[in-house]
């Protein structure tokens, strides 16, 4: 049996298996509602699935004709989507607890994978959607240039936002409150001071969530469409940019992988970047 929660605890389910099927999808889509560089999902016979408990408080967006997207709504985690035409339930395999007793087998949708992320394992690629998912195309996402500009929005589209000048740093996050969190293999996360960083439009629909026991760890999500949105932290003078949401293409690239003694047991870190097992040393 395999158990999965959100980042706040609201919402938990589990499901007992098999676990066939198990692919990371680089869409636009996928990586605005995760806020992550790509998510993996894990697809589960619906008979062997079931909510633990917060069914009622799931955050159900239609992003498009064919597909609802599930967000927790007290902390915008991303949680199983139920395909109930197909018999399934899909599941975000960054927060599973559990051997799942399989590993990624594919890429899909790298035709529309972030500019600022490379895959360096040796699975295959499908530029759109293998034969064997009955789902549509998407088409690529332009990427707009806007020099000395860094701007992303969320799924829905309501929050938009912008970043002037040189990031401060970027990085990979493998801690567990990530992987609840995005739902994915792990953050990545892009780093501003908060006098670089505004809202273009939306603010009024960030929600937050501040973990109790954390001394900063707080989620940013659209409130409409459950994405991963910037975490502006006064505290601290920075902001956190999930680098999923991302339009342009950042001023950097993800620089290291930190809590990797905390990494998915599925996941094999295959890039050449540094590794920390716990915190990053001090910036
Ligand atoms: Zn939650
Ligand atoms: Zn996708
Ligand atoms: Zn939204």
């Amino acid at each position: 049996m395999v158990q999965g929660s959100c980042f706040c605890g609201t919402v938990r389910y589990q499901a007992s298996g098999p676990f066939d099927s198990m692919i990371s999808c680089h869409c636009s889509m996928c990586r605005k509602h995760h806020g992550a560089a790509f998510a993996t999902y894990v697809a589960t016979p619906l008979d062997g699935f079931r909510w633990v408990q917060g069914e009622d408080a799931l955050l159900r967006y239609q992003s498009s004709p064919h597909s609802a997207r599930n967000s927790c709504s007290v902390c915008g985690s991303t949680v199983p989507t139920v395909l109930e035409a197909h018999a399934l339930a899909v599941l975000p395999a960054g927060a599973l607890e559990g051997e799942l007793g399989i590993r990624p087998q594919a890429h899909i949708f790298v035709g529309s994978k972030a500019p600022w992320y490379t895959i360096t394992d040796d699975l295959p690629q499908h530029c759109e959607n293998p034969p064997e998912f009955a789902t549509p195309g998407l088409s690529r996402p332009e990427i707009k240039a806007r020099p000395g500009i860094t701007e992303g929005s969320c799924l829905c589209g309501a929050v938009a936002y912008e970043a002037a000048g040189d990031a401060l740093f970027m990085q990979n996050c493998h801690c567990l409150r990530c992987r609840r969190a995005r739902g994915a293999a792990h953050g990545t996360n892009l780093f501003y001071k908060d006098t670089q960083f505004r809202w273009l439009r939306g603010g009024e629909w960030v929600g937050e969530y501040k973990l109790p026991e954390a001394r900063f760890y707080t989620t940013a999500f659209c409130r409409q469409c459950g994405a991963a949105v910037p975490r502006v932290s006064s505290d601290r003078g920075i902001v956190v940019i999930p680098a999923g949401g991302l339009d342009t293409d950042p001023p950097l690239r993800p620089q290291r992988h930190i809590f990797t003694h905390h990494k998915a047991a599925w996941f094999e870190i295959t890039d050449p970047l540094p590794q920390f097992a716990d915190a990053p040393p001090a910036i």
